[in-house]
């Protein structure tokens, strides 16, 4: 897990944060990934000072291998000089090794949130599931960590006064609110309310918005007027002149007996593809969203 610099904004890693979305459908399944429908409570990972350092931090490692169903795994935290935040040893097991930096020894509110992470990472390891390369592995484990319901407390770490900030994570905090974003859609869950860093929030809400586009991208009927306009446009050209997919939106068409476009499901991402002849009810396979689409 990463540790300071300067922290990045916007959006830098969003096709991968995207991908991964998709790669934990795939993987998991809708019904398992449905069985985190809930997510960490933040008074079982609350820490204070007055609590023993090392017992404090075992208990919330007990609390995201209870989170994540890893019933038989054993973490075993320490604390240490490093460069980065913290690591976790990815072992056979049972027993794994976490390893977190000394300053977390007085920055306690935040050890939930690195816990969270370096135990994804166990249960990513257990799945056989991983992207290549260490940046984008990270953006995997991250997302992972976000989307099944432990992630609001590494987007809560973020936190910016006059002189200091402070970020966990490879996501940005726009990234973070984005994935967050995601799973409130497709939970029915508020996590703005968990929230105790004002910045966090506003990283959350910028999310949202990014989260509520991608429901309202042509050819689904909440699309708006300039997106359809743009849409239809982009059709007929298609009509005309056969298949393409030269077109600014994130739709394509592809020629064949009958015209047809493709988009990505705005849940999971999984592209979807309907015939093109004007109302058309898709239901994606991958995540069971029922779409309605004018082609
Ligand atoms: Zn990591
Ligand atoms: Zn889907």
């Amino acid at each position: 897990m990463a540790n300071g610099g300067p922290v990045e904004h916007g959006y830098p890693h969003l096709d991968t944060v995207r991908a991964a979305i998709t790669a934990l459908y795939k993987r998991l399944s809708y019904d398992t990934v449905h069985t985190f429908g809930t997510s960490v409570a933040p008074a079982d990972v609350a820490f204070c000072d007055i609590d023993d350092l090392h017992l404090g931090a075992q208990r919330v490692a007990r609390v995201m291998v209870q989170h994540f169903r890893l019933p038989d795994a054993r973490m075993i935290v320490s604390f240490r000089d490093m460069e980065h935040a913290a690591g976790v040893e990815l072992a056979a097991g049972p027993e794994y090794f976490i390893e977190l930096n000394n300053r977390f020894r007085t920055h306690r509110r935040d050890i939930g949130a690195a816990l969270a992470h370096e135990v994804m990472h166990v249960y990513l390891h257990r799945l056989g599931l991983s992207f290549p390369g260490t940046r984008d592995n990270e953006i995997l484990t991250d997302t992972a960590t976000a989307y099944l319901g432990a992630g609001w407390l590494l987007l809560d770490a973020f936190r910016e006064d006059g002189t200091s900030s402070q970020k966990l994570g490879y996501l940005t905090p726009e990234e973070f609110g984005y994935v967050l974003a995601k799973r409130a859609l497709a939970f029915g869950e508020d996590p703005a309310v968990w929230f105790t860093s004002p910045q966090a929030y506003t990283a959350y809400t910028k999310g949202l918005q990014l989260a509520r586009q991608d429901e309202r991208q042509p050819p689904l009927t909440a699309a708006g007027w300039a997106g359809r306009r743009r849409y239809a446009k982009d059709r007929r050209h298609a009509q005309d002149h056969g298949a393409g997919g030269a077109c600014g939106g994130p739709y394509t068409f592809d020629a064949g007996s009958t015209l047809k476009v493709s988009f990505p499901c705005p849940t999971c991402r999984q592209r979807i593809r309907v015939p093109v002849r004007g109302r058309v009810r898709a239901r994606c396979t991958l995540c069971r969203s029922v779409l309605d689409c004018d082609t």
